[in-house]
């Protein structure tokens, strides 16, 4: 069984889908064989990934509200190299459709069945908000990885985050765990950095990844291309960032499996 993981953190715009997209290509590179869930209405893992949203004949919403086989609605991407479960508008339906549906928090989990052992990392993108989306994936995941800017407000939003990963532990997925805190557009000369960092390791620990992703206008630019960074500019500092990322996931599992 490949490790599932989502990406995730209610407040928009800290770096969910730059983290997935290029976490996922990163992982390719060091030869895993990744798949990408995008579910997020926006699709922007989906168009980030080289895949366009508005001609997709299948999405995940399919697969969260149909009878369709996730088999059959994962696309290849060309360049990137990992597998995606493209989304798009069509799953802001989802939401409302899955309260009339029995289990409708697992049904993600459920779809992930027939795939069981296809993957060795299953990355899970998810939307700015604690919503069934959002649960979806925190019941199908072992665990979750959480981007953040180092902001005074993260802080307040990190706790609400938490406490729902907590709830999800305690009511629909026992062994739910973080995997780890990730700092994204990260500015050093930024006094606010070492606060939020000081504060972040008191609390989590070696939670804490050492690994920072700097702010990189290569990591922007990247998206409208269709590109990770480490397609569109392996020399980036971003693209180098995030293979560092996958370095020290990567080490910790090993630590973790030796049982040091
Ligand atoms: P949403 O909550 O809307 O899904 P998100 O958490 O997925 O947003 P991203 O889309 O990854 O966040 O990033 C938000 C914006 O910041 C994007 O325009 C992205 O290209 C840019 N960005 C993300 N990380 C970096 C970085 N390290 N350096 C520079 N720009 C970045
Ligand atoms: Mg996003």
């Amino acid at each position: 069984m490949g490790k599932i993981i989502a990406v995730t953190n209610q407040k928009g715009g800290v770096g969910k889908t730059t983290t997935s997209v290029n976490l996922a290509a990163s992982l390719v590179a060091t030869h895993r064989s990744v798949l990408l869930i995008d579910m997020d209405p926006q699709g922007n893992a989906t168009m980030g990934s080289g895949v366009d949203k508005h001609a997709l004949e299948r999405s995940s919403y399919d697969v969260l509200i149909g009878s369709v086989d996730i088999r059959d609605v994962i696309n290849g991407t060309e360049l990137a190299g990992y597998d995606l479960l493209p989304a798009n508008a069509d799953l802001t339906a989802a939401e409302v459709e899955l309260l009339q549906v029995p289990q409708r928090e697992r049904r993600l989990r459920e779809a992930l069945n027939s795939i069981n052992g296809r993957y060795d990392y299953i990355l899970i993108d998810c939307p700015p908000s604690l919503n069934m989306l959002t649960l979806n994936a925190l019941v199908a995941a072992q665990s979750v990885i959480i981007p953040m800017q180092c902001e005074y407000y993260a802080l307040e939003g990190l706790t609400a985050l938490v406490n729902t990963i907590e709830d999800v532990r305690d009511n629909l997925n026992p062994f739910l765990k973080i995997e780890g805190l990730l700092r994204t557009m990260y500015d050093p000369r930024n006094r606010l950095t070492g606060d939020v960092t000081a504060q972040l390791s008191k609390h989590f620990g070696d939670k804490l990844y050492r690994t920072v992703i700097p702010r990189n206008i290569r990591l922007a630019e990247a998206p409208s291309h269709g590109q990770p960074a480490l397609v569109y500019d392996k020399a980036s500092r971003g693209a180098k960032a995030y293979l560092a990322l996958a370095g020290e996931m990567l080490r910790r599992e090993e630590v973790a499996s030796v049982g040091v």
